[in-house]
């Protein structure tokens, strides 16, 4: 069999064959390919086809593909240009690579799906090609998979910040309660980013969203006020809970600097040691660090006291109530907090009571981020995973292809 052949034949393009095969000692596999429909030239931003090239010139290309045992695999064409009468002047598409992409669709598939799966060093060491360009790829398959129908009929909402990179660089999601799916993101977490997500959906599917879950924030009702304003905005229990958190973190933090001021050393290291203990959830304590807390309840002294208080309000959540019990027992917290001689807690009481209508109303309708823990570990991995990328474009588009309305297949799904 020949090697044209047996490549016409393990590749399966339509559209395409090859012509000839080259491979030269340790290089790459090179196969020179050319359209079956060798007339017909096609924009690649739109449907519009012609036979007319715009001028004689023939531009060479090249595309990796899947890699055959290991040897990496180059096709080649040349290609004409073409002038479409919506997008100008273009080098003409081909059917088995997207628009100004370097790789073919089947690598970059390959690329999506790894990349929501592995550890980022297990992905550039297995496909040999930078990380940045990872970031790329999973651009253009997202681009290539995301349509405007995850928009429509829209009833529950999420809307979160996250860091994406260090410095604060920071991207607002959009979830939909009813899947678990992110459906948009945007660079940024003021109300002018949750805004373009507004003008993106449109009046229409606007006027269906009934409910907005978020922090506590101003940034986010400001916009749904604006944008949406017959939707009830609710707080994200999550956030009533992380509020406890960082009270009673701004408690230690406070005890240890004083510690930190006296002559014995001691005592501020102790402080130090306490963090994870006092943060972490009781189920999921390492046995040093009940050991700790077991000490601190001995003690009774302050921190015990902003323990106790953090774990109360978690619980509230954590249990299954009624929204009746749920919104009492707030009542009931938000009395003990400010009463508690605790600075950072009297402070939390006083937020949550300012936030008591947003609290309920997701209380009583069920709405929770936390209900979405999947969604949000998964996130939190993707996140990570961005990390080495150099443009929050990037970075949404990583998370849109694990967290999103996206199902990304390996070739051989196909
Ligand atoms: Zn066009």
């Amino acid at each position: 069999m020949r090697a044209t052949t047996l490549l016409n034949r393990v590749f399966k393009f339509t559209g395409a064959t090859v012509t000839a095969v080259h491979h030269v000692g340790h290089g790459p596999i090179t196969a020179t390919v050319k359209l079956t429909a060798r007339r017909k030239l096609s924009c690649p931003h739109c449907p519009f086809t012609t036979t007319a090239g715009y001028d004689t010139r023939w531009t060479e290309s090249s595309w990796r593909h899947l890699d055959a045992a290991g040897t990496p695999v180059i096709l080649k064409m040349l290609r004409r240009r073409l002038r479409c009468p919506a997008h100008g002047v273009l080098v003409q598409a081909v059917p088995f690579a997207r628009p100004a992409s370097r790789f073919t669709r089947d690598f970059e598939d390959m690329v999506a799906w790894l990349v929501t799966r592995t550890d980022k060093t297990s992905v550039s060491t297995f496909i040999r090609i930078a990380w940045r360009t990872v970031g790329a790829i999973c651009a253009r398959v997202v681009g290539d998979q995301l349509d405007e129908t995850r928009f429509e009929g829209l009833v529950n909402l999420g809307v979160d910040g996250i860091s994406w990179r260090k410095h604060h660089n920071y991207l607002t999601l959009v979830s939909d309660h009813e899947t678990s799916t992110i459906l948009w993101g945007g660079a940024g977490k003021n109300a002018a980013t949750l805004d373009r997500f507004f003008i993106e959906i449109g009046p229409e599917n606007t006027a269906s969203i009934e409910a907005v879950s978020m922090d506590m924030g101003a940034a986010f009702s400001k916009s749904v006020r604006t944008n949406a304003p017959d939707a009830v905005i609710c707080i994200d229990p999550f956030h009533v809970v992380q509020l406890g958190t960082n009270a009673l973190e701004v408690v230690r933090r406070d005890q240890w600097q004083r510690a930190r001021a006296l002559p014995d050393q001691s005592f501020a290291k102790k402080y130090k040691g306490h963090r994870y203990a006092l943060l972490k959830n009781p189920g999921t304590l390492t046995e040093k660090q009940s050991a700790t807390l077991d000490h601190l309840r001995e003690d009774g002294g302050t921190l015990w006291q902003g323990y106790l208080l953090k774990e109360s309000l978690r619980e509230i959540f954590a249990g299954d109530l009624s929204s009746a019990e749920v919104m009492a027992m707030i009542q009931d917290w938000c009395d003990a907090a400010t009463t508690s001689g605790l600075g950072p807690f009297m402070k939390a009481g006083a937020t949550l009571r300012g936030h008591i209508n947003g609290i309920h109303a997701a209380v009583s309708r069920g709405l929770s981020n936390g209900k979405h823990e999947g969604l949000n570990n998964k996130i939190r991995t993707m996140t990570r995973r961005s990390y080495g990328f150099h443009s929050p474009e990037a970075a949404l588009a990583l998370i849109m292809l694990a967290c999103g309305p996206v199902e990304v297949r390996i070739p051989y799904q196909k």
